[in-house]
């Protein structure tokens, strides 16, 4: 039987909890809360193609990005103001 690091499996599922958690939010936010599909979509390429994205994470505000682009009212908080 092959062994698992247990600080591997430990990531793995706190990975898949966080990627649960995120959802839950966004599908929390009510419609007016909520950002359209196409300016989500926007918001995190912008968010992908840049260096303070670190897995997922906004190294400015410490946000995970899939989250803060989700709410229409959030804005970029980086010195360069991608969205
Ligand atoms: S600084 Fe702006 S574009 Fe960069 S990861 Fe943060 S929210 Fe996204």
């Amino acid at each position: 039987m092959e062994r698992q690091c247990r600080t591997c499996l430990f990531s793995s599922i706190e990975k898949e909890q966080i990627q649960k958690n995120i959802e839950e939010y966004i599908n929390s936010l009510s419609p007016d809360e909520k950002a359209g599909e196409r300016l989500y979509k926007e918001r995190l390429k912008l968010c992908s193609e840049c260096p303070d994205c670190f897995d997922g994470l906004c190294r400015i505000c410490g946000c995970f990005v899939h989250a803060r682009a989700a709410k229409i009212r959030s804005y970029c908080p980086g010195s360069a103001k991608r969205w």
